[in-house]
């Protein structure tokens, strides 16, 4: 049995990331950019008006005030997408709008609002004094030709795909997501929607660990139900060991009579780095490889696939596509957490902050069984802690993992 740093550097030691592909813009929301993006042009790309106002030489605002007004020579219009041509002289304006190139010869921008207003009338009074530069957006204040806007291993979120349309990007490179079959087995396991008969249960992992896997940002290839039964076992783990980057199995990995999966990981000659960790839940972690390919074997109860998903494939995955890693934050306990002696104890809980102090707290789930699903219901943490000699109490500090799909 390994201790749970030991299976994670195991596991990392084993990720291969898998390269980057082109696709289009409407396309890569959640997806995970695959390099350096830089701007081909400084932003803005040229001087334009904050306001909708007149573009002036300030110099010849001097003096203006609401009731001793500068009258000045209205000589065009700029408008967002219609600049104009004219090159500023002394006593002249130019009408320009929110976003309207600056003309030639203008150094500010007097809002309309201290202004006798626009027209058509061949003049336009000014009520205020401008300094050189107001209401101007400076070619490159935001950002210079060659900067990096994106970094690679970023999620693009609606921001960056902001960004990457303000910059033009059709296509953009982004990283090739894993291939991923998902096998649960179980001789009890009945579909939703069937009926259940004595002694069976409802499949949960299979729809448990493919929503988990789409929030992983991979594409499933294969998703299957399995009997305990060697031959079945054999069929679907080899066709997968073909074609996928990640298998990830549920069930049939500990010490009973019909666990074969194991066995069969074996038989294909798949690597076995470990198998046992010292955690609770999820002591029967398999992990092995085989050629490319990183095999998971999870036990079957559901929190122990899904505490074991969650700590070792939800990282894995983000590995693969080089993903900048998602931190652990401590938070104050607000009641006890009893601390295994020999392993590592992970536990759904709540973690949330405090409006008053600002801080972070964090409380365990009172269900301790790793076959209680419900233990996890409107957590958005799992508190962990490794082996010790005494309990945590409240007050104390402890690492959460925040879910990613859930918020504080
Ligand atoms: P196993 O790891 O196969 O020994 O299974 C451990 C426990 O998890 C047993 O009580 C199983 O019935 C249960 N279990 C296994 N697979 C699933 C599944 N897909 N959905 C719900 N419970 C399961
Ligand atoms: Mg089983």
């Amino acid at each position: 049995m390994i201790s749970v740093k030991k299976a994670q550097s195991i596991i990392n030691d084993n990720i291969r990331p898998l390269g980057s592909e082109s696709i289009l813009l409407k396309n890569v929301g959640n997806r995970i950019n695959g390099q350096n993006i830089t701007a081909p042009f400084s932003v803005p790309l040229f001087n334009n008006s904050a306001m909708d106002g007149f573009a002036v030489r300030a110099v010849d605002t001097e003096g203006a005030k609401k009731y001793s007004p500068i009258t000045f020579m209205m000589v065009g219009t700029s408008s967002a997408g219609t600049p104009s041509n004219i090159t500023l002289q002394p006593g002249e304006c130019v009408q320009c709008m929110t976003g309207g190139k600056i003309p030639e010869g203008a150094d500010s921008i007097v809002i309309v609002e201290n202004s006798s207003g626009f027209s058509d009338s061949k003049t336009v009074e000014i009520y205020k004094e401008a300094n050189i530069g107001d209401h101007i957006r400076r070619q490159g204040e935001e950002i210079q030709e060659g900067d990096v806007i994106i970094s690679m291993g970023t999620c693009i979120t609606p921001s960056e795909i902001g960004i990457l349309a303000t910059f033009g990007y059709e296509k953009v490179s982004v990283m090739i997501k894993p291939k991923v079959a998902i096998f649960v087995t179980g001789n009890e396991l009945v579909e939703p929607g069937n009926k259940i008969k004595s002694g069976q249960i409802y499949n949960s992992n299979l729809y448990m660990l493919s929503e988990l896997a789409e929030k992983s940002g991979v594409e499933i290839v294969m998703s299957e139900v399995i009997k305990d039964d060697k031959d079945s076992l054999r069929k679907l783990l080899s066709n997968a060991l073909q074609i996928c980057d990640i298998i990830i199995s549920s069930g049939g990995v500990s010490m009973g009579r019909f666990d074969y999966v194991r066995e069969i990981y074996n038989e294909l000659g798949v690597q076995e780095h470990f198998w046992k960790v010292a955690q609770k839940p999820g002591k029967p972690l398999f992990f092995g490889t085989m050629k490319s390919s990183l095999i998971f074997g999870l036990p079957g109860n559901p929190i122990s696939s899904l505490i074991c998903y969650v700590e070792y494939i939800h990282s894995t995955i983000h590995g693969f596509q080089k993903k900048k890693k998602d931190s652990k934050y401590r938070a104050i306990l607000t009641e006890n957490f009893a601390v295994e002696n020999k392993k590592h104890r992970y536990l759904f809980g709540q973690s949330w902050i405090d409006p008053s102090s600002g801080k972070l707290f964090c409380s365990p789930t009172s269900k301790l069984g790793s076959h209680m699903l419900t233990a996890s219901i409107e957590s958005n943490c799992i508190l962990e802690s490794p082996p010790g000699k005494q309990g945590l109490k409240a007050g104390d500090k402890i690492t959460i993992n925040l879910l990613n799909w859930r918020n504080f």
